[in-house]
């Protein structure tokens, strides 16, 4: 019994079991897959990787490298191990692949010849499915009090929105889409993916422009006994803006603060700041957002003559008792069309 322990069941040369270079042999230790069914969305190529949906950015080569390389099964016990691919595409969507893998057991060499076939098949992807769909858990209503959206909100609405959509996409919550921005009684819609994207949309809205957000609810449906509901954000924003510059009972001034009732005002003027109670007849005329620089080209007592920068036009206003005007400083202005002349504002 001992002595036949003593050979290789395998070759019968003289070894305690299976012997070193019949393991090597045996041992199947580079493995692959013959072939393997690779999703990636059509839509936004998203590729599909254990289920979920993640981001690839390269090429094709760079692309079958990586297949490959995450198929490969190599043992622990090859050392010095190189993988080398050869590619052919057969059509489009069906890649064959002949693959070298080359190392040592126990300094000995080995190599193994490998086959895959790459099937790549289209899916869209749950966001792009969605999207094409219809799908979407709410709506970020923008309103402005009593008028409709100037075309400056419009376009920081929407500019805030798709930054804080690419910042939850960046995060990998791809289901945050905006699905479609409308405009509506001169304001904003904005149709988004999740609630979540609603709320800090919303959130970001109010803390530009403030005024106040509720929200709204709508049962839809519900799923696996789970009531499912679309919210409405209904953000509205005050009547008035920071930095609009109004003309109140003949004086000039620029709104500083503003809440429902009562708005702060900087007189443009004498400069004082005071609070006064809303009133939506006041005429308005900018925002200091719109200001053009001006050059001061000489000052004569009361008097201020400034170069407006973009006509090369002098102008003369009265010196504001608030700002440095001395000659040479830049200054910014605005135009006031229907008096036809122009405002300090700073
Ligand atoms: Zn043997
Ligand atoms: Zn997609």
């Amino acid at each position: 019994m001992a002595i036949q322990e003593m050979f290789c069941p395998r070759c019968g040369k003289p070894s305690d079991g299976l012997c070193a270079a019949c393991r090597i042999e045996m041992t199947s230790w580079a493995t692959i897959e013959p072939r393997i069914v690779y999703t990636s969305c059509p839509s936004c190529h998203f590729v599909k990787e254990r289920g979920s949906w993640v981001a690839f950015d390269g090429n094709r080569k760079t692309l079958i490298d990586s297949i490959v390389q995450s198929a490969l099964r190599i043992s622990p016990e090859i050392q010095n191990v190189k993988v080398s691919i050869q590619s052919e595409d057969y059509s489009s969507n069906l890649t064959s692949c002949s693959i070298q893998v080359t190392g040592t057991i126990h300094s000995k060499p080995v190599e193994s010849p490998l086959k895959l076939e790459i099937l790549f098949k289209g899916e869209l992807c749950t966001r792009c499915s969605r999207i094409s769909g219809g799908y979407y858990e709410g709506v970020v209503q923008v309103r402005a009090t009593g008028r409709g959206c100037s075309q400056r909100e419009k376009d920081e609405i929407i500019r805030i929105a798709i930054e804080i959509e690419g910042t939850l996409r960046d995060a990998g919550n791809k289901l945050s889409f905006i699905a479609r921005i409308d405009e509506v009684h001169k304001c904003i819609d904005i149709v988004v993916g999740t609630q979540q994207l609603g709320k800090l949309i919303a959130e970001a809205t109010i803390n530009k422009f403030g005024g106040r957000l509720t929200t709204h609810p709508k049962l839809i449906g519900e799923r696996d006994g789970v009531p499912l509901y679309r919210l409405t954000f209904a953000v509205r924003i005050p009547f008035y803006q920071k930095g609009d510059v109004v003309e109140i009972d003949g004086r000039i001034a620029e709104v500083r603060d503003t809440n429902s009732r009562t708005v702060t005002i900087f007189t443009l003027d004498t400069g004082e700041i005071r609070g006064v109670r809303l009133a939506k007849y006041w005429r308005y005329i900018d925002n200091v957002q719109n200001a053009l620089e001006g050059v001061v080209a000489y000052t004569d007592r009361d008097i201020i003559g400034i170069i407006n920068s973009q006509t090369g036009r002098t102008h003369e206003i009265c010196k504001v008792p608030w700002l440095d005007t001395a000659v040479g400083s830049h200054i910014r202005v605005l135009f006031d069309k229907e008096k036809n002349s122009l405002i300090i504002v700073g």
